[in-house]
């Protein structure tokens, strides 16, 4: 998988993005086109539906009771054959009659197909729909049906949750002339017009339903896959990004731990060299014979030595950490005594560096229940990296102070400084500034005690927080639950 994670990854993440993304707007876009099919239809069937029950209800007054003359009335076969007279209006002349009989009304329908001499007559074009005596037509009762119709369906249309703008035309049944005021160019330009319905038996006028746009209401039914699709592309992005940036950081580490072993190596044989240099030149020169030489030559393998029993000892109180094997104390700990101690023990070092540590103990004591040992290590950590990247005359201050909860104990140094972008990092485990981002030359280390002292710090119940700015200096800040 290695090609995988080097020259290939990022091109074949954006890729697949990409062809997600066009896979996603192809299916939509299908989507989108059968949804507008679909609304027509539903439109035209909401505009039919209102058509039929208007029709029946200009019929019904009179014959509320009577079964057959609903399933009549309702039923899709007559809507059709009526519709297919409105549609037939200029080709034929029909005519509807109806008689009373005690038991049952008859309804006659007649077709007139007029010859060639009859076209231009009146007659022809007008279909007749009387109930026993010939239909008076009535304007009013028509404005009445209209009006009714038109509240049907924007009853319906009103059920789909979206504002949709809509025009009616009202045309003439005889002279197709729209009677209303409605503009011809806004039925030309609209996305949706509906078939021309009759709205009652007296074919006096038709109605038409104009729908200017109708994707706002497309993309509002669509609007679950909309979401889902959105959310789809975040989750795949979101996800490869989680394992760009998991491979990033893999990447980081494997590096970070080669020039971990590199350094180590470095870091051991660098005392085990000059331990044995000062072993050799004690043999031959035979320094017995000058005792002062003998004890600087044994002082400076005492120091290496020591120095490589403190690097030894940082790689196994990591390695114990990660096997579990820490049983961490929990005794009564004077955290001031101990930070005494600490310096006590590093006068040399600090000499060596030309550096100061300005130490203030309070009147009272700061206890917490704490393992000596680690929390001994990681008050070390944080003063020997004061001194080793503060360079020449660091002045360090460090302070404890009690809070009523916990125990606040701070390192703070004037030295270079670390950069907000490795604040955080600095406690990932074999992480090293970069040479040169600083004013950090070249001092050695292996990038494991900061990670040493968070875990341990907050093994203890406790956290450590850092602040800092390039030029001007570090602080590390350690919180740990109070005794009480
Ligand atoms: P090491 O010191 O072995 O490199 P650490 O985990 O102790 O590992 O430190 C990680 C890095 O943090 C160091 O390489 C150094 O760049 C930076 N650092 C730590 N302490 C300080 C400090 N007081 N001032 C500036 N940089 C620091």
């Amino acid at each position: 998988m290695k090609w995988l994670s080097n020259r290939y990854a990022y091109p074949l993440v954006i890729f697949a993005i990409l062809i997600s993304g066009a896979l996603q707007f192809a299916w939509l876009n299908q989507l989108f086109i059968a949804q507008r099919v679909q609304v027509k239809l539903d439109l035209e069937q909401t505009v039919a539906d209102a058509a039929k029950m208007s029709s029946y209800m200009s019929v019904v007054p009179g014959h509320e009771g009577n079964e057959n003359f609903r399933n009549f009335f309702l039923s899709p076969e007559w809507r059709q054959f009526s519709q297919a007279y409105t549609n037939m209006r200029y080709k034929i002349g029909s005519r509807f009659d109806d008689h009373y009989n005690a038991d049952s009304t008859i309804l006659n329908i007649s077709l007139r197909f007029g010859n060639e001499k009859e076209r231009g007559s009146q007659h022809r074009r007008v279909v007749r729909f009387d109930f026993g005596e010939p239909l008076r037509v009535s304007q009013a009762k028509d404005r009445r049906d209209r009006k009714r119709m038109d509240s049907l369906v924007h009853r319906e249309i009103d059920k789909t949750e979206f504002s949709l703008t809509t025009y009616t035309a009202i045309r003439g049944y005889a002279d197709d002339n729209i009677i209303n005021g409605l503009a011809a160019d806004k039925i030309k330009n609209a996305a949706f017009t509906s078939r021309q319905y009759t709205y009652d038996l007296k074919f006096f006028h038709t109605y038409q339903l104009v729908v200017p746009a109708i994707d706002g209401l497309v993309l509002y039914r669509m609007r679950y896959y909309l979401i889902s699709s959105c959310l789809m592309l975040l989750l795949t992005g979101a996800v490869f990004i989680f394992i760009l940036r998991l491979m990033h950081n893999q990447r980081l580490y494997a590096q970070a731990r080669l020039s971990f072993t590199s350094n180590m190596t470095h870091e051991l044989k660098t005392p085990v060299a000059t331990v044995a240099i000062a072993l050799e030149s004690i043999m031959e020169n035979h320094l017995e014979n000058d005792p002062v030489t003998l004890r600087n030559y044994l002082e400076i393998s005492r120091s290496e030595l020591k120095r490589l029993n403190l690097m030894i000892d940082k790689v196994l109180n990591i390695e114990q950490l990660d096997h579990g094997q820490d049983r961490l104390r929990a005794e009564l700990f004077d955290v001031q005594l101990c930070l005494q101690e600490v310096i006590g023990s590093m006068q040399l070092q600090l000499k060596n560096a030309s550096a100061s540590i300005q130490w203030q103990p309070l009147d009272e004591p700061c206890f917490v229940s704490g393992d000596p040992v680690h929390l001994t290590n990681v008050f070390y950590n944080l003063i020997e990296n004061a001194i080793k990247y503060g360079g020449k005359g660091v002045i360090i201050e460090v302070s404890c102070k009690r809070m009523s909860e916990e125990i606040m104990i701070s390192f703070k140094d004037n030295g270079p400084g670390i950069a907000a972008i490795y604040q955080d990092r600095v406690f990932e485990r074999y992480f090293r500034i970069p040479v040169g981002t600083t004013a950090i030359h070249n001092v050695k280390g292996t990038g494991l005690g900061l990670n040493y002292v968070k875990q341990i710090v907050e093994k203890q119940g406790g956290r450590i927080t850092l602040s800092s700015e390039v030029g001007k200096g570090s602080n590390f800040i350690i919180y740990l639950p109070a005794n009480k």
